[in-house]
């Protein structure tokens, strides 16, 4: 079985600053790391590291090459990104010693997708394959349609939150991702979201999964963390792959939990999603 990801491919500048910028308040930062990032790389690269076999659709500009080294490096499939006229997204990312962070990003390239080259990726795609889509892209209700149509299932993490965006994919979805803060701003919309199955990731408080009036709780793994940026991607590319080898959701979702777990006591986003091997080691000592 295969993951799709129509996903973000940024640089991360990350800040290590001594409390997140208020507004109008200029910060000496106390540190700097540059790495690969966007939810999508991020959500590719944790598939790719928990055994999935992984195709990242995307774009980068024409200096981005260096990402596309990296993911491939990571063991993503990277022959449907696109070199495209726009610089590569990049993203600004503050970080607060007790690990919380605040972001900045330029979408750039990733606002660049391209109908014909999705439908190329998707061509031998099928029933039992996954579709994997976050709203850093153009094109997610595109790719999503031709999804469904050939059978795939479609995850769609709402990050950032827009209920047009959601809107635009919801009737393709098998399952909507969110964490606290984009659950609250769904709640708060006009409207009822119904439909898919939906997860709701809160942090050290753990996730929870709505099936049809059910709940699934899975507790969050106690871990001291160092850098958070990233959790959610971690979370989510860990258990599609898991769902992808099979897994229940119950197993999915504790393998989705501890690989998060250990995301967030590394600094770095794709650079710290952590190998099947050591996630599964994890397990056996928790
Ligand atoms: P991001 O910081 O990338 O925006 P997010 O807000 O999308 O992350 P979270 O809800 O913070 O995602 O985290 C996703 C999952 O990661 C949680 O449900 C939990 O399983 C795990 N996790 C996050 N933070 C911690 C933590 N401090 N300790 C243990 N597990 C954590």
């Amino acid at each position: 079985m295969t993951v799709y990801c129509l996903g973000s491919i940024n640089a991360d500048h990350v800040y290590a600053v001594p409390h997140l910028p208020a507004p109008g308040e200029t910060l000496a930062a106390t540190g700097l790391t540059r790495g690969l990032g966007g939810k999508g790389a991020n959500q590719s690269v944790a598939a790719a590291r928990a055994g999935a076999r992984v195709v990242h659709i995307g774009a980068v500009g024409a200096e981005g090459d260096w990402a596309v080294q990296r993911l491939a490096r990571f063991g993503v499939e990277t022959d449907h990104i696109a070199i495209c006229d726009a610089p590569t997204g990049h993203a600004i990312i503050n970080v607060a010693p007790d690990g919380e962070n605040a972001i900045v990003i330029l979408p750039g390239a990733n606002m660049r997708q391209d109908a014909g080259r999705i439908a190329d990726a998707l061509a031998g795609a099928g029933r039992g394959d996954t579709l994997l889509l976050q709203n850093e892209t153009s094109h997610q209700a595109e790719a999503a349609a031709l999804a469904t149509a050939s059978g795939l299932r479609v995850v769609y993490s709402a990050a950032p939150f827009d209920l047009a965006a959601l809107g635009a994919v919801l009737p393709h979805l098998s399952l909507l991702v969110l964490n606290a803060v984009e659950d609250a701003q769904m709640r708060a919309a006009p409207g009822r979201i119904d439909g898919p199955e939906i997860i709701v990731t809160d942090g050290p408080r753990g996730a929870i999964w709505r099936i049809d009036g059910q709940t699934l709780s899975m507790p969050a793994f106690p871990v001291t963390p160092v850098d958070t940026t990233g959790a959610g991607d971690c979370f989510i590319g860990s258990l599609v792959a898991a769902l992808d080898r099979g897994l229940t959701r119950p197993e999915a979702l504790r393998y989705a939990s501890a690989a998060a777990a250990i995301q967030v006591t590394r600094p770095g986003t794709a650079d710290a999603m952590p190998p099947r091997a050591e996630v599964e080691a994890f397990l056996a000592r928790a």
